[in-house]
């Protein structure tokens, strides 16, 4: 009896439900992976082979199974005196939880699972295959996450062809995942990942797909990161049909792709010279990336620089319908397809303040954002908070902001005073403050936003200190953020809610800001952050350019890329600026089917 809830807590597999994941085994085997293994491996793998039926079979493992057993027995043999008060039961059942863990944590497996991440954290496979060997001999019983562990690191060595052991990897890699098919451990979304890597590492992106197929057909969701190996396998052998398979299968699971993914795809249909799928992956870059990495610009300058890119577009087209397009699209790009004729000129570019091109002269567009988006991006942050913080506390701010507001800026006051500085300065926070009420059109002070731990005792007691802290409370322009608070979401959410600036050269990226999703954040953000840098000539404050800084495709058909910029920001932005003369337009009919819905 003592050993069941032990056997039952060991991870179980039935085959009838997830059979297609054993067919995998059969990939393998089509791919000569189902040789005997004693024939190729080392003499150190040979061993292995001979203790594969150990798997979960209590028999074999009388160490571990009476290990736990008398554990389990002396847990149960514990008596609790019927006539003591509940305390002494509480006491009792908390020393018993205590044992019962500290037991789980000293299990042989646990010390096993453990030492093998300090493996995994120093990518030592060869350590990890000692340690697996080492409980293979003493009868420890292998979970789907010691598996996972050893696989990962077998994928990175076998990805490592610079090493002589990359082949025994490989190989070892399949090997593991042929006998959890054999000790029934149903593989989870780590284990088709890092096999679908060693399948990349043995220049296979066929067997990568299919074994994110099967992941789906098994009911395990793909990652991203799953689809990697499949995707970025097939673009480096050109194959770009393949590769758009994979990226139909990644629209089907709902996988969004990112950066890597659409800069492959977009290279490999230059190559392929697929004019329409170049034109599709500049749009998913514009729609989801925005800006993009020097690597991903000099792809795309490759495409315009090249033989395939002149023959491409149009000579006449539909102005209106190309307006319409602009319009629908809400600016800053049309999705009709190719414009022009001809070679391109591709230079790299600057813009000046108004966001006209140092290279072509024409005129970056401001994408506005349409305030019911943003009236719904307030409210879905009000709801977020209310998630992540007390929510008394922050409906309190709430309603303090109805009575306050609105602000024409707000101040991320912790982030201001400590810009250049290793001790919190008020006065540049004031310094802020009172620039930023010169230029603000009703004159009025901006809101600053402080922890509570800031605005009482320590340096804010200094008399100066306190007579400005003063000064701000009775104009109703500070807020101090609740103990406990993260005082983020208090400047965001008064910043998106006022509709106003927001002063922080926080970049916004850690995991509260990811919460907030791509969708609009990134062009909010764009619109109303103000950055300051401090130097000897003073404190500046760096307005949002009045134009959007995203892949723009005029209605004349020219491009505008910006890449992304470090966090210098007197360093100028650097835009490919991608044109081309249009001799003719006209207002024919539209020979082009509409790429993008817009509506
Ligand atoms: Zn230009």
């Amino acid at each position: 009896m003592s050993k069941l809830p032990i056997l039952m807590s060991i991870p179980r597999f039935n085959p009838t439900h997830n059979r297609p994941i054993f067919s995998l085994l059969q990939i393998c085997n089509n791919c000569n992976y189902n040789h005997t293994y004693s024939h190729v491996l080392p003499p150190r793998f040979n061993q292995f082979s001979s203790l594969k039926k150990t798997n979960f079979n209590s028999n074999d493992f009388p160490p571990f199974f009476s290990t736990l057993a008398v554990s389990a027995t002396s847990s149960s043999s514990i008596q609790t005196d019927p006539s003591s008060n509940s305390s002494s039961v509480a006491q009792t059942s908390e020393s018993r939880r205590r044992r019962t863990k500290k037991s789980r944590y000293e299990s042989p497996e646990n010390i096993f699972k453990r030492k093998l991440d300090m493996c995994s954290k120093h990518n030592n496979l060869q350590e990890a295959l000692q340690l697996y060997n080492s409980a293979k001999i003493d009868g420890i019983p292998l979970s789907i996450q010691h598996y996972n562990v050893l696989l990962y690191l077998c994928s990175l060595s076998a990805a490592d062809t610079s090493s002589s052991s990359c082949f025994d990897s490989l190989e070892k890699g399949f090997a593991l995942f042929k006998e959890m098919g054999v000790g029934n451990i149903a593989p989870n979304e780590a284990t088709f990942t890092s096999l679908a890597r060693l399948a990349a590492a043995k220049k296979d992106p066929e067997m990568a797909f299919d074994l994110v197929k099967q992941m789906k057909g098994s009911g395990v969701s793909p990652k991203l990161r799953s689809y990697g190996p499949a995707l970025f396998g097939f673009c480096e052998n050109r194959d770009a049909d393949g590769a758009y398979k994979v990226d139909a299968h990644m629209v089907e699971c709902g996988v969004v792709a990112e950066e890597p993914e659409l800069s492959a795809l977009l290279k490999v249909s230059a190559v392929a010279k697929k004019g329409d799928k170049v034109y599709e992956m500049l749009h998913r870059l514009r729609a989801s990336v925005r800006q993009v990495s020097e690597e991903t610009a000099r792809i795309v300058e490759d495409w315009f620089i090249s033989e395939m890119a002149g023959g491409v577009g149009v000579e006449d087209w539909d102005v209106v319908r190309v307006k319409e397009g602009v319009s629908k699209g809400g600016g800053g790009w049309h999705g009709q397809g190719w414009l022009g004729s001809g070679k391109w000129s591709v230079v790299k570019a600057e813009m000046d303040k108004k966001g006209v091109c140092g290279s072509c002269g024409e005129k970056l567009v401001c994408i506005d954002i349409d305030p019911k988006e943003t009236e719904s991006f307030a409210s879905k942050l009000s709801s977020l908070a209310c998630q992540k913080e007390k929510r008394a506390k922050f409906l309190q701010f709430e309603e303090w902001l109805q009575t306050h507001g609105p602000f024409d800026a707000v101040v991320d006051g912790a982030n201001v005073g400590l810009i250049n500085t290793h001790t919190f300065s008020f006065r540049q926070l004031s310094n802020v403050v009172n620039q930023l009420q010169r230029i603000s059109p009703s004159k009025k002070l901006p809101l600053v936003i402080l922890h509570r731990s800031r605005v009482f005792g320590g340096p804010a007691e200094n008399p100066n200190t306190k007579k400005l802290l003063d000064s701000w409370w009775k104009a109703g322009a500070l807020y101090a953020t609740p103990q406990g608070s993260n005082d983020d979401w208090y400047w965001l959410y008064a910043a998106v809610n006022c509709k106003c600036l927001l002063v922080t050269n926080d970049e916004m990226r850690d995991h509260l800001f990811q919460l907030l999703g791509n969708s609009i954040f990134p062009r909010w953000k764009e619109k109303h952050q103000v950055k300051m840098t401090v130097s000897k000539s003073g404190l500046a404050l760096h307005m949002p350019p009045p134009y959007s800084i995203v892949i723009q495709e005029s209605e004349r058909g020219c491009w505008h890329i910006p890449t992304v910029t470090g966090d210098d920001l007197e360093t100028p932005r650097q835009w490919l600026c991608a044109t081309r003369a249009t001799r003719t337009r006209s207002k024919v009919p539209g020979k082009l089917s509409n790429i993008f819905a817009t509506g």
